[in-house]
């Protein structure tokens, strides 16, 4: 959570601007800090890498979780990929926001995260070369690895 979060005026689930930071958002109805979401997503507001704010849950890819996000210094909507291979980790999201890896399975988390890490360094060196990429960024955190774009 981010320690001057009050003083952000956008909703943390929708990424609208807000007028009133203590009313619900009014374009997406977002009001509490946790509502109703699934056990391991990462809750509204959760900051990655000091600067990607985690908002809404888009979908639920393989191994992935897809969230909407936000660049807090640019100012801009991004997609938050994380890597999280259900079938090796798992998460209590009152407790952390790190990923637990079930006893025995740690290789096979280290070898999935890295692949998924050179998987989004090659995506990103395919696609800059045929476009201009605002903004991309791969990184590891939390046990595990995230991949950010700009959502268009
Ligand atoms: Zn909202």
């Amino acid at each position: 959570m981010m320690k001057n979060i009050r003083e952000f005026d956008y909703c943390i689930y929708c990424f609208s601007k807000k007028e009133n930071i203590d009313s619900p958002c009014p374009t997406c109805g977002y009001e509490a800090e946790y509502l109703g979401l699934p056990g391991w997503w990462l809750p509204p507001g959760t900051v990655l890498k000091g600067n990607y704010m985690v908002g809404k849950p888009l979908e639920e890819k393989e191994d992935e979780f897809h969230y909407l996000g936000w660049d807090i210094e640019r100012k801009l909507l991004l997609e938050i990929v994380e890597y999280f291979p259900k079938q090796w980790v798992t998460r209590d999201v009152t407790a952390t926001e790190q990923v637990n890896c079930f006893p025995g399975k740690e290789s096979l988390l280290e070898e999935g995260r890295q692949q998924f890490f050179e998987k989004a360094k090659l995506y990103f060196q395919c696609v800059s070369r045929v476009e201009d990429v605002l903004h991309m960024d791969f990184f590891f955190r939390n046990q595990t690895c995230y991949y950010i774009r700009q959502k268009k």
